[in-house]
């Protein structure tokens, strides 16, 4: 999710794919963002890699998103989001699938 306004009102790449990362990105750790990610809102996969919490459900949802998605979301750890979540926005390959999965059209970005 960005902080693009249609990402407000979708929220669907946050209950649609796996979230993993570098432990480094946590709460304290080397390359925190903005405080970092709290570690109770991840698991962990290997010595190298977390995950948010949720997101590897059936089905998946991020245990740092909160409200409705397709309505109104918001992730309540936007600045200290891990790195996927940097790099994902409206213009992601992914965008129209994560929106088709919760029967959300795309966004017919020209
Ligand atoms: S699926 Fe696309 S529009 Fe929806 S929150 Fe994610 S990046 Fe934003
Ligand atoms: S951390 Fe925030 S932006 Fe990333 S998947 Fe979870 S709710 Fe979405």
């Amino acid at each position: 999710m960005s902080d693009a306004s249609p990402c407000t009102t979708c929220g669907a790449c946050c209950a649609a794919f796996r979230v993993d990362f570098h432990p480094a990105e946590l709460a304290g750790r080397a390359f925190a963002w903005a405080g970092g990610v709290p570690p109770a809102l991840t698991v962990p996969v290997t010595a190298q890699l977390v995950r948010m919490h949720g997101t590897d459900t059936s089905p998946p949802r991020c245990a740092a998103l909160s409200g409705e998605v397709g309505a109104q979301v918001a992730c309540t750890i936007y600045d200290a989001r891990p790195s996927p979540c940097r790099e994902f926005d409206i213009h992601h390959d992914a965008c129209a699938r994560a929106r088709a999965r919760h029967g959300l059209p795309p966004l017919g970005l020209a």
